[in-house]
């Protein structure tokens, strides 16, 4: 094809990976490779684009390794370039678009015949544009008209949402511009804090770019990173700058009410604040009475006065007590827990008492982890939502967005199973014979892996849509190829509630093609007279107009009014006059369609709460532990997290060769404390296992982890897999699965 305009010359995106969504300029390689500018051979390897930061205020002219390497993804020797279809022979096998969609059509058309409608589900990601979430979401309730629609976000970001939900009343990640932390955001509100409270998340590898926002904080000496490791992060604290907390795995939450028990036992609650902007302070002070840092001491392992050293840090922070403000952050450490909502409402709690929440400059925020995780639960891919953010179950909402779809309110299915359930009824009975997965390597990245796998083996249909073969796409009957980041148009929402435009920068290699197409053409093939568009922009707008009315309110926006705010004229890849890239800001939702200038809602819960009084919720929680806790035969925790080189499953990073060579291979990371015990020496293969699977993999011997506990980085499938270990027990309320904890062997690997 030839290339298009816009192909040729320079444009203005954002990194195709983590939340941060890091701004960058992608100018095709001159002169061009065959195939055109914008455009190298499909496999060739060589990157068809160079990739230069630009100024903007997340990243503020940065990129992480991944950031730099993105190119290579447009060209990596492996792309799915053509449908490929299962043949008798059990071998996939390339086939036409017209031969895999019409028998993706069939065999649905088949099952739901025989089994009803529920017959099909669909798994969406993270990773999809707004405009793809919004479609998938919409193909599965009035063209399946299947309840079960769910996504990878039900692993990343779930317990967090509920929390805010019913804390807070709205979900926003950062319901606050990232640069707050830092004071660097241009209307110059937020001073810079003098405190952060960082639990569970290691914000130097997953989003390096990120840790200059913490920066006022560990100059004043008032980073606290609570984190079982002495991970990059938790480092910063070195030298005086803060504080690391080392807790007990599983044991977050008791970290927390200890914290709180200090803060109100003291007196250093914001007693005005409290009274004026919330509800349930009683429940909350007598719930925390029972955890006075001694007993939570003998609990979380962390000492007493390390805990009180903490509550008073954050609190001489509060602008209550004069200080330049404080932030309590949650990431997937804590979140990612039989316990992760209990333990976000304790964190929000904590952050209520101090008087934090929706004052300029102090905050509570969840740091979103996946590229679009934030935009991905809001437009009507998750279980039990509808666009806009709204609850499924909401007869008012289930008659707006019928409205925007045109079809009848009753005909959209109600709420279905959440992700880890509906992968547990995968080929039973009950549950669907077909699942369309899109944008999810679930082989890897489904804890109780090896039970995930089976169960899609057991399915009458599994279609999965990607860049790559990855995994589970090796697995399926229907591989369709995919367009990727720089090869589409369309919009994420990054972990500030910030909506970004993502820009095509190239064409799509060989037949690759956007799920906005793919799903028309499905939808065409089964008889439905919804309409599809297939323009992002079009789409866009109806995202917009089903979104009007809801809590992520979009209906203000458009491409062109985002293309407006972020002005193509400023210079690259920094701009001097301009290092945070004021000038390139998007626009924070909600943003509604108020017909005059639109501003977007940088700061939330400045004036009321989004919730029935007006209020914030305080609300009791308790330590329970984890599911899997320490046994005789399993006696050392398990924890999983991320490496700076990979990203998720590793289905993209495993392929850039720049990152691949720095970290090839899983490993596990113990002290030598527990390798002399357990006889492995650092490099030799130690072997973990736990009540679900067996995993081998090199050792490395670190004195930055407990000696009770064992890391293991979860990029990887096969031998090294790490979730095949980990437990499916999940969150009773956001129905997270418990990814973060559980119990294993660690022995010697028998010689041959
Ligand atoms: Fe991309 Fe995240 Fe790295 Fe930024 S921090 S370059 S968004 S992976």
């Amino acid at each position: 094809a030839a290339p298009t305009p816009e192909a040729a010359s320079a444009v203005r995106t954002h990194c195709p990976y983590c939340a941060l969504q890091c701004a960058m300029t992608l100018t095709p390689v001159v002169p061009p490779v065959a195939g055109g500018p914008g455009r190298s051979p499909a496999g060739s390897g060589a990157p068809p684009v160079t990739v230069a930061p630009r100024a903007f205020p997340t990243n503020r002219g940065g990129l992480c390794q991944k950031g730099w390497t993105s190119a290579t993804l447009l060209s990596v020797p492996d792309r799915l370039l053509v449908p490929q279809v299962r043949g008798a022979d059990g071998a996939l096998h390339d086939a036409t678009w017209d031969a895999a969609l019409d028998l993706i059509a069939s065999r649905v058309t088949t099952l739901q015949a025989e089994h009803g409608r529920g017959a099909v589900a669909v798994f969406g990601g993270g990773g999809l544009t707004n405009e793809k979430a919004y479609a998938l979401g919409k193909f599965a309730r009035t063209v399946l008209r299947t309840p079960d629609i769910d996504y990878n976000g039900r692993f990343c970001m779930a317990s967090a949402a509920a929390a805010s939900n019913r804390s807070l009343g709205l979900d926003r990640g950062l319901p606050f511009p990232l640069a707050d932390l830092s004071g660097t955001t241009h209307d110059g509100l937020a001073p810079g804090a003098q405190a952060v409270l960082l639990l569970g998340s290691n914000l130097a590898e997953t989003m390096p770019p990120s840790v200059q926002h913490l920066e006022p904080a560990r100059a004043a000496g008032g980073l606290v990173v609570v984190d079982p490791r002495r991970s990059a992060t938790a480092r910063l604290t070195d030298d005086g700058k803060g504080v690391h907390l080392q807790p007990v795995p599983g044991t977050d939450l008791v970290v927390l009410l200890a914290l709180l028990h200090v803060v109100i036992t003291e007196g250093l609650v914001d007693a005005e604040y409290v009274a004026a902007r919330t509800t349930g302070f009683d429940d909350v002070r007598r719930s925390v009475a029972a955890w006075w840092p001694e007993r939570a001491e003998t609990v979380c392992g962390v000492p007493a006065d390390e805990l009180r050293r903490v509550a008073r840090l954050l609190a001489d922070a509060s602008p209550a007590r004069g200080g330049r403000g404080a932030y309590v952050l949650t990431g997937r450490g804590v979140e990612q827990s039989t316990q992760g909502t209990a333990t976000v409402t304790a964190a929000i709690d904590l952050a209520l008492c101090l008087g934090l929440v929706g004052r300029v400059g102090s905050g509570y925020g969840a740091v979103t982890g996946q590229g679009n995780g934030q935009g991905g639960r809001e437009h009507g891919q998750k279980a039990d939502q509808l666009p806009g953010y709204r609850k499924i179950d909401d007869p008012a909402a289930r008659a707006h967005v019928a409205a925007v779809w045109g079809v009848d309110p009753d005909s959209i299915p109600g709420p279905g199973r959440p992700a880890v359930e509906l992968l547990r009824s995968l080929g039973t009975p009950d549950g669907p014979r077909a699942l369309l997965v899109h944008g999810s390597n679930l082989v890897v990245s489904a804890p109780d892996a090896d039970r995930v796998v089976e169960r899609l083996r057991s399915l009458d249909l599994l279609v999965v849509c990607d860049l790559v073969p990855s995994e589970t796409a090796l697995l399926a009957d229907v591989v369709l190829p995919v367009t990727q980041w720089a090869e589409e148009e369309g919009t994420t929402t990054s972990l500030e509630g910030r909506v970004l435009r993502r820009r095509r920068a190239v064409d799509a290699p060989g037949e690759a093609r956007s799920e906005l197409w793919l799903l028309a053409e499905l939808a065409r093939r089964l008889g439905s007279d919804v309409a599809f568009p297939t323009d992002p922009a079009v789409v866009f707008d109806e995202l917009a107009r089903a979104s009007a009315g809801g809590v992520a309110d979009y209906s203000g926006l458009s491409h062109a009014l985002l293309d407006a705010a972020d002005p193509a004229e400023q210079a690259d890849p920094v701009d001097a006059s301009d290092p945070a890239g004021h000038g390139a800001a998007g626009l924070h939702w909600p943003v509604p369609d108020a017909h005059g200038p639109v501003t977007g809602t940088p700061r939330a819960f400045l004036d009321t709460f989004p919730t029935p009084d007006g209020r914030a919720r305080l609300i009791a929680v308790d330590h329970v532990g984890p599911s899997d806790d320490l046994r005789p035969d399993a006696p050392v925790y398990l924890v999983t997290g991320r490496v700076l080189q990979h990203y998720q499953s590793g289905a993209q990073t495993h392929r850039v060769p720049e990152l691949e060579r720095i970290v090839p291979e899983p490993f596990v990371e113990l002290h030598p404390v527990l390798g002399d015990r357990v006889g492995v020496a650092d490099g030799e293969t130690v072997e973990l296992e736990s009540a679900r699977g067996t995993l081998r993999a090199r050792a490395r011997w670190t004195d930055r982890i407990r000696p009770d506990t064992v890391f293991v980085p979860f990029h990887w499938a096969g031998e090294g897999s790490v979730n095949r270990l980990t437990t499916d027990a999940t969150d009773p309320v956001s129905k997270m699965p418990e990814f973060k904890v559980c119990a294993v062997a660690v022995r010697a690997v028998p010689a041959a």
